[in-house]
Order: C-alpha cells, then sequence, then structure tokens
C-alpha cells in the first residue's frame, strides 16, 4: 500500500466506526483503538498535506477559529411551526388541508418535536458543504466548521443520495452528556449552564471549534429541501436519510387519521421522559410531499405541518411587583416582577401581564401567589392565582393612569386593548425604542450599533431620530462609555453601509404601526418609491391586496405628520433606499392585475415556487384553493382529480402551464 492508499484505508475505518457509535449508538473499537487510530491518521496527514481532504475524521478534533460568522442567505427558507392544543385544533387543520387538497386521502408523518437549535447542512455530491443556523428563517449563520466536529454528522455520505440538497434538523444536548458538562463546571467553581437546549444554541456560536469538539452535541435529522429528490413521502425521506448516513430519530409514524395522531401524542407525552433529549412536543406532517408542494406556505410556517405542544409546565410563585414598560409604539405593558423561580429550565423573575384587562380579568395583585407557565412563547405568562394565598392586606391593582417615563396622561382608545403614551416625540424609550427598532437585524441591521449605544448616544443628546445616526461622526461617539477607537469607527462604518439595505426594509424601519415585515414588502411592491407612498389615500391604501383599513389609516397618519415628514427628507438627502432597486423593477408588469391563479400539480419548466413568482411579479394574486373568487386553475402534472372537478363546476378557466407561460 503506497501512503496515498494507507490514509485512505484508515479514513475508511475510522468514519466507519464513527458512524456504528454516534450514528448507531453500537460501538465496533475500543476508545483506546480508536485513538491510536486517529492519532496515525493525524501524523500521516501531517506529513502529507498534498492529501487533504476536507471530510477526514480527523477534522472531527476541531481547531479551526471562526472570528465572525458569515451571513448566509438559506437557498430554501426555514420556516417555522403552526403550533396546536387540542384535538380541535388538529381537526380544524385537517379540514383546511382537506378544503385545499380536494377530497384525498390524506395520510400523516408523526415526529417528536426536538427541543434544540435548528440547522441546515448543505451536501454537493455527497459531501458537507456548509453547515448554517436557522437565523430569522432567511439567513443564518455560517457554523460549518463547528458543526464537523460533531460526530454523528457524516461528512462522507453513502448510498444512492441526490447530488445536492439540503437537510434539517435539530443540535441537540443529551441529559447525560448535559450534566456531565456541569459536574464538571461546578467542580472548576463555574456556574453551571441553565438547560440543555441554551447550551447547544450556545455551543454552536462558539469561536473555537476544539471546544465545540468536546461537548457531547448530536445531530437529529428530518426533513429534506431541495429539487429533483427521488422521494415522495416524508415518511421515506426518514428512511432513505438514515441509509445514507445520518441520524434520524428511529420514534416516527406513519398514521391514517387525527385519531391516531392523537394516540401518538398521548403515548409521547409520558413516555418522552424516558428519551435521552428534551422534546416539547410533536410535529405533524402531510406525508405525501406533493400534497405539500400544493398545500405551500404562509408567510411563516408551512400548511402541510404542525406542532403539537404537550402540555407546559407550570409552577407557583409570588408577585413581588407590577411595574410598566413604555413600548417604542408608545404602547404600555404591564410586567409582573417575580420571586425568582426554576420553570422548564430556566430561572424566570419576570413575566408578561399582558394589558389592564388580563389583570382585571384575573384578578392579579402585588404579593400575590400566582401559577406561572411556559408555553410555546420565550417570555412565561401568568395562568392564574392562588386566591387563598392573597394576604389579608391586599387591594385590587390600580392601572396607572400616566406615563411612567415622562407623566403624560394614557389613553386608550375602544377596542384597543392597551393603554398608550402619546408623546410620541417626547417620551424617551419611544424615541430609543424607535431607533433601536430602526437599526435592528430585520431592519437595517446596522452592525456595530446595538440597543444600549443608542440609549447612550439619545442620553448624551446626539441623537433624537433616527435620521441623526446618519450625521454622527467618529469624534463624537469616541467620548462615549465603554467606546474606543475601533468600536466607534465600526459604529459610523456600519451606519454609513446601511443605505444600500432596500426600500421595503427602510420601510419596516420606520416604524410605521402595524406596518410589519410582510406589510412593508406589499407596500414597497405597491408603490415603489416612498414619493407615490407618500401620496396615496386611504381608498387606495386599502385597494391594495390585504391591507386594511387600520393599516392605511395608520400609515397615512404616519405621513401626515411634520415631523416624519421632515426625517424622511432626510433620509433621502442621506442616500437611503427609498424607492425599489432597478433590478427589482425589472420584470415586473401589471399584466395579471386583478387574477386570481390557483396552482396545482406538477410542472416541467418552471418550480411551483418561480410560477407563483411569475404570477406576483405580473401583478396577479396566487390563491390557496379554488373559489368563484378563482379566475384561472394552472393545472401541472398530477394534479388531483377532485380540484379539477371543483373548477369545472364552478365554471373556472383551466389552463395549462404553457398557456400561463405564454400570458406572461
Ligand atoms: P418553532 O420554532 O416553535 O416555530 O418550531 C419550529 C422548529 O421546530 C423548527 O425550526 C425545528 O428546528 C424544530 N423541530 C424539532 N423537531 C422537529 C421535527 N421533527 N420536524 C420539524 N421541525 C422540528
Ligand atoms: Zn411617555
Amino acid at each position: 500500500m503506497n501512503i496515498k492508499e494507507q490514509i485512505e484505508a484508515l479514513r475508511t475505518e475510522l468514519r466507519e466506526h464513527n458512524h456504528n457509535y454516534y450514528v448507531l449508538d453500537n460501538a465496533t473499537i475500543s476508545d483506546y483503538d480508536f485513538d491510536m487510530k486517529l492519532k496515525e491518521l493525524q501524523a500521516l496527514e501531517a506529513k502529507h498535506p498534498e492529501f487533504y481532504d476536507a471530510t477526514s475524521p480527523t477534522l472531527r478534533v476541531g481547531g479551526g477559529i471562526t472570528k465572525n460568522f458569515d451571513t448566509i442567505v438559506h437557498e430554501h427558507r426555514m420556516y417555522s411551526l403552526d403550533n396546536s392544543y387540542s384535538k380541535e385544533d388538529l381537526e380544524d387543520w385537517e379540514k383546511r388541508i382537506q378544503k385545499i387538497l380536494g377530497d384525498v386521502a390524506v395520510e400523516f408523518t408523526c415526529e417528536l418535536k426536538y427541543d434544540g437549535a435548528s440547522i441546515s447542512l448543505t451536501y454537493e455530491e455527497g459531501t458537507l458543504i456548509k453547515a448554517v443556523t436557522r437565523g430569522d428563517g432567511f439567513q443564518g449563520d455560517d457554523v460549518t466548521t463547528n458543526i464537523k466536529t460533531i460526530k454523528s454528522v457524516p461528512l462522507q455520505l453513502k448510498g444512492d443520495y441526490p447530488s445536492k440538497f439540503d437537510i434539517r434538523g435539530e443540535i441537540v444536548l443529551p441529559f447525560d452528556g448535559f450534566a456531565k458538562m456541569n459536574e464538571e463546571r461546578i467542580a472548576n467553581g463555574e456556574e453551571p449552564y441553565m438547560n440543555p437546549r441554551n447550551t447547544a444554541s450556545g455551543s454552536l456560536k462558539l469561536q473555537d471549534s476544539a471546544a465545540v469538539a468536546k461537548r457531547p452535541l448530536e445531530c437529529l435529522l428530518y426533513s429534506l429541501a431541495g429539487t429533483k429528490l427521488g422521494v415522495e413521502t416524508q415518511f421515506s425521506v426518514l428512511e432513505k436519510a438514515r441509509n445514507w448516513g445520518f441520524k434520524v430519530p428511529t420514534v416516527a409514524k406513519l398514521c391514517k387519521s387525527v385519531d391516531e395522531v392523537l394516540a401518538f401524542v398521548e403515548y409521547w407525552d409520558i413516555h418522552r421522559h424516558d428519551l435521552p433529549y428534551e422534546t416539547d412536543g410533536v410535529v405533524i406532517k402531510v406525508n405525501n410531499l406533493q400534497y405539500q408542494e400544493e398545500l405551500g406556505h404562509t408567510s411563516k410556517s408551512p400548511r402541510w405541518a404542525m406542532a403539537y405542544k404537550f402540555k407546559a409546565e407550570q409552577v407557583s410563585t409570588v408577585l413581588n411587583e407590577i411595574s410598566y414598560q413604555v413600548g417604542r409604539t408608545g404602547a404600555i405593558t404591564p410586567v409582573a416582577n417575580l420571586q425568582p423561580v426554576l420553570l422548564a429550565g430556566t430561572t424566570v423573575k419576570r413575566a408578561s401581564l399582558h394589558n389592564a384587562d388580563q389583570i382585571e380579568k384575573l384578578d392579579i395583585r402585588e404579593n400575590d401567589t400566582v401559577f406561572v407557565e411556559k408555553g410555546g412563547e420565550i417570555i412565561p405568562k401568568i395562568v392564574g392565582v392562588a386566591i387563598e394565598k392573597r394576604p389579608e392586606t391586599s387591594v385590587p391593582t390600580k392601572y396607572i393612569t400616566h406615563c411612567p417615563e415622562c407623566h403624560t396622561e394614557l389613553v386608550r382608545t375602544a377596542g384597543d386593548a392597551k393603554h398608550y403614551c402619546t408623546n410620541f416625540y417626547g417620551c424617551p424609550p419611544q424615541i430609543t425604542g424607535r431607533i433601536q427598532h430602526f437599526i435592528s437585524r430585520k431592519a437595517m441591521d446596522i452592525e456595530g450599533l446595538g440597543g444600549e449605544t443608542v440609549e447612550l448616544l439619545f442620553k448624551e443628546g446626539l441623537i433624537k431620530n433616527y435620521a441623526d445616526l446618519y450625521t454622527l461622526t467618529k469624534e463624537q461617539v469616541l467620548p462615549l462609555e465603554r467606546m474606543a477607537e475601533k468600536s466607534a469607527e465600526n459604529l459610523v462604518n456600519g451606519v454609513a453601509a446601511s443605505v444600500a439595505i432596500p426600500f421595503e426594509r427602510v420601510l419596516f424601519a420606520l416604524g410605521i404601526r402595524f406596518v410589519g415585515e410582510t406589510v412593508a414588502k406589499k407596500l414597497a411592491k405597491a408603490y415603489k418609491n416612498i414619493d407615490a407612498l407618500m401620496a396615496a389615500s386611504e381608498e387606495e391604501l386599502v385597494a391594495v391586496d390585504e391591507i386594511g383599513e387600520r393599516i392605511a389609516q395608520s400609515v397615512i397618519e404616519f405621513f401626515k405628520n411634520e415631523k416624519n415628514i421632515e426625517t424622511i427628507a432626510r433620509l433621502k438627502e442621506y442616500k437611503l433606499q427609498l424607492e425599489l432597486s432597478a433590478d427589482k423593477l425589472l420584470n415586473q408588469t401589471e399584466t395579471l392585475k386583478g387574477k386570481t391563479f390557483v396552482v396545482s400539480g406538477v410542472f416541467e419548466k418552471v418550480s411551483r415556487n418561480e410560477l407563483k413568482k411569475l404570477i406576483e411579479d405580473n401583478g396577479g394574486k396566487v390563491g390557496s384553493s379554488i373559489s368563484s373568487k378563482t379566475t384561472f386553475l394552472v393545472a401541472g402534472d398530477k394534479m388531483g382529480p377532485s380540484k379539477r372537478t371543483k373548477a369545472e363546476t364552478l365554471n373556472i378557466d383551466i389552463i395549462s402551464e404553457d398557456d400561463f407561460l405564454a400570458m406572461v
């Protein structure tokens, strides 16, 4: 055997042992022998760098340092899941599905919902190319170097894998490994980690991959994204991925009805406590992948999947004090300051009380013993009061009448659950809140500037609104607390770089009430530039798809304000993107205006998503199910027969892919 063959043989052998041990839980070599062989390989590779291989088992020990994690745009978006909590929720979901798919038999794959950090792995020709965190679903951080140290992640696949695909899953820390890590930390006089989930996600962002390699992380995989995958059902995705070498959880069941799904949920609600990892529910997916495509996504989550949350954990504790926070829109949120208590692995000190009605409804008072629950949300909530423990001196909570920050009298308009401080331009937390929103990741994403610095800049009188950010100089910010030459430079550069952020995000960043990310996109698309938007009347705004009266009024209100007009004029002067870029405008027409399309089946020339994009780019609307409002049904191959029948009864034009392409 020559050196190259020797290296190859060692790699193959060690890969096999890794797979047996970490994926199949079945050791085929002693730890000692494994280490010896690994050392031998390391020595050979060190002597012969010409045979470097990015998939070598020696890379598992880490060593690579990541200073800054690059941001990577997901080729296929990573969605959230809708949540359900009852049989009724599931039945409603099934009805919605059947309405879209028509009269076909739908099967479900049930899996457990693992509570860790989501990850997307990209493989090309069987080799791991990239590992990216979920981030905001559109883009995440490149954590490839760290992920390569997790031994259950195959660096090289086996069998009949597709040539290019993404596979999604969860990085988890098993309970026993977590306990061991904490024992060590305590022995070293360090604070123990709070819970496996946060520790797992924190691990992915460690700069030293050798430190990651030491953590007993695992990677559980459960879904594929890509085209031409050659798989037809979610259940076979799981089987195939397992054959390619991935660690795929074995708990999964194919169910034919919601009742079978519920039986699975009930079983695992009890037995999940025997599993080595944390789980917080069941994920139910429509099994047929073609049906999944037909069902598509809402702006946040797939219509073909549903999480069923296990019942949340509950604890009781004393509510010490109710305080009030002022948000960027002036909305007041009452906050419960609690006697710290351990709940589902984290110490809880505060809980949101939502609004005055909520406090009144539950009759929540200071010094009450309250029940705190952690549901799907990150912020725990108070679900009840132990009345029998109420002190005799207790008095009902009187909601504040004036802003805790600027003492303006609060108002509450009919139909609004919240109280507001209307001193929009003089109330400090509103001013800083708006600037903080402006710089946030989904808005202007200004690097080198954080929420605390905004407060500091405001306190020092350097900024009064977000336009002021663009005139800040290094000399001005340098004297601030904890500001050094480099950080001052980063701040100013970060602000300058943000002028490249596209119009729809600038629009979102402005902080117009009710104009979230999705609405901002719609408005940007409909009006194309800020001047047109500012000139729009309420009637015109309401005519835009999905813009209701409430949003329209808020937009009008915003652009009527002298201060806002002035700020926008300044943003224009600083060269922010206040119109859609030329390449976004390109290929956009109004050809399909007023027409609603339903897309069904498999297409040849363009993918279903491209088809939908074409419809929207040309001013048309994509509907999810056939109704009297549908103008055309674009029928692809393998379209369900019930759809055709429905379209025929409603007299809706059925057109082919080619017919459609000819239209645009
Ligand atoms: P949520 O963050 O609550 O919207 O839930 C969505 C997340 O659940 C996904 O991003 C995944 O990381 C996670 N998840 C855990 N187990 C599964 C599973 N079996 N199938 C799909 N998603 C899962
Ligand atoms: Zn105020």
